[in-house]
């Protein structure tokens, strides 16, 4: 069975990026709710010898007024009530911002264990983020750069541990 793994964040950390990386074949559109499931995105994929099915968020990455704090909260809602496990990304080029610090307060709520990434830690830019991350209180932070592909292992390793 693979594990059902919900890729969650703010908008811009690279979760996209991070699903298509892993991403094998796309499975379907979940779309049963609207406005709060439809842009959920499903695939299998695989993480080194883990297969998985993965759940990226999105649905709010385009909405610029006073509903995006409550779109991004039924998005992560949905997605934690049917996942398996959490990934937490944050950027590490930008550190802990005021909405990471929103969803770490959601998912401190989660009946599922939660994995959190620092990502964009490629190069020298990502450390002071990376350190940062600790503050968030989801324990060692994984420095990842989903686009080139660093950390996967690291990734895989606190994924098998969090299980
Ligand atoms: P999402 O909104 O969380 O889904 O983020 P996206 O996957 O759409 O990525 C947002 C931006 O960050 C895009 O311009 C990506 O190319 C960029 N990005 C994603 N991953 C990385 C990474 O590992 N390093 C760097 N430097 N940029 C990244
Ligand atoms: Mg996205």
């Amino acid at each position: 069975m693979p594990l059902k793994l919900a890729i969650l964040g703010r908008p811009n950390v690279g979760k996209s990026t991070l699903f298509n990386r892993l991403a094998g074949k796309k499975i379907a559109l979940v779309d049963d709710q609207p406005g709060v499931t439809r842009d959920r995105k499903q695939a299998e994929g695989r993480l080194a010898s883990l297969p998985l099915i993965l759940v990226d968020t999105a649905g709010y990455e385009n909405v610029h007024d006073d509903s995006l704090q409550s779109r991004m909260r039924e998005q992560t809602e949905a997605a934690i009530a049917e996942a398996e496990v959490a990934l937490f990304l944050i950027d590490a080029r930008v550190g802990v911002t005021i909405e990471d610090q929103s969803f770490a307060q959601l998912l401190r709520k989660a009946n599922i264990p939660v994995v959190l990434a620092a990502n964009k830690a490629e190069g020298k830019a990502g450390r002071d983020g990376l350190n940062e991350a600790w503050e968030l209180g989801f324990g060692e932070p994984v420095g990842l750069s989903a686009e080139h592909g660093e950390g996967m292992a690291d990734l895989f390793e606190a994924i098998r541990q969090a299980l």
